[in-house]
């Protein structure tokens, strides 16, 4: 059987982070009939394909908050981003998921180098801020050198013996990792208001709004309704 390696992007996937990263969709299940099936269970009633009456229905859950119906769609995605990301994303806890260790491997370390810095919001600790003067070009320089030079001593300890496990502690915040996350369609909802959302950092941001375009061909007209309602998708 064909094997492929975790760190490749899968077919079907967007990049994000200036081509240093990305996020690909592995797998679907149901489509928006399930949602309006699912809403009608309680009727004992079945249909395969969309007509007017199940946008209305499905207008009528998403405007009523009437969830659970949407709990029937699940996404499974591959993420490739910086550690510093992947700490963000787990703290939601309503997906499940599963990562590339470094306690099994050493190989395909890559790191995160932002193409440009933003600066330091005064006002809001959180925030930043992008100016197109900020001459960062030796930040930026500086930030390259560091990242190979934690992978320099992480090599250099595994050399001199040391385990993986110990090793990887000196491996940078920009280090990327791949993940699957694993999520249903009312908590990605959840996610994606939270994320692709202008106080959210603009690194998550791009993850949000790249899965966003990877489900949207699987639920048009979910989308449609947040886009009539005047929240891009
Ligand atoms: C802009 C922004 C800034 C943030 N800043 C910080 C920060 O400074 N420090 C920090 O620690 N975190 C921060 N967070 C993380 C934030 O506090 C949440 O942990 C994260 O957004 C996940 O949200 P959630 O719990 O709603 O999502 P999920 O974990 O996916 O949960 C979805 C929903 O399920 C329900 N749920 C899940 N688990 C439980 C539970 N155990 N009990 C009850 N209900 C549950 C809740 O209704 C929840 O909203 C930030 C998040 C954002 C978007």
């Amino acid at each position: 059987m064909a094997q492929q390696h975790i760190n490749v992007p899968p077919e079907n996937h967007v990049s994000v982070l200036d081509g240093q990263g990305w996020v690909g969709l592995i797998d679907t299940l149901g489509t928006e009939s399930t949602i309006v099936n699912a809403a009608r269970v309680s009727f004992g009633k079945i249909k395969t394909d969309m007509d007017e009456r199940d946008v209305k229905l499905l207008h009528y859950l998403l405007d009523n908050r009437h969830s659970s119906p949407l709990e029937h769609i699940v996404f499974t995605f591959s993420i490739h981003c910086p550690l510093f990301i992947r700490g963000q994303w787990h703290r939601h806890r309503t997906w499940s998921y599963n990562e590339i260790s470094r306690r099994y491997t050493e190989i395909d370390i890559e790191f995160y180098t932002p193409k440009h810095l933003r600066m330091q919001a005064e006002n809001n600790r959180q925030a930043s801020v992008d100016n197109p003067d900020f001459q960062d070009a030796e930040l930026r320089a500086m930030i390259d050198k560091q990242n190979k030079d934690s992978l320099a001593l992480y090599e250099k300890l595994l050399a001199g013996g040391v385990c993986r496990e110990q090793a990887r502690g000196v491996l940078p915040q920009n280090m990327m990792v791949t993940f699957w996350g694993t999520v249903d369609l009312n908590n990605l909802l959840h996610f994606l208001s939270l994320r692709d959302s202008e106080h959210a950092q603009w690194e998550i941001r791009e993850y949000a709004a790249a899965i966003k375009k990877l489900i949207k061909p699987v639920i048009p007209n979910v989308a449609a309704y947040f886009e009539a309602k005047g929240q891009p998708w």
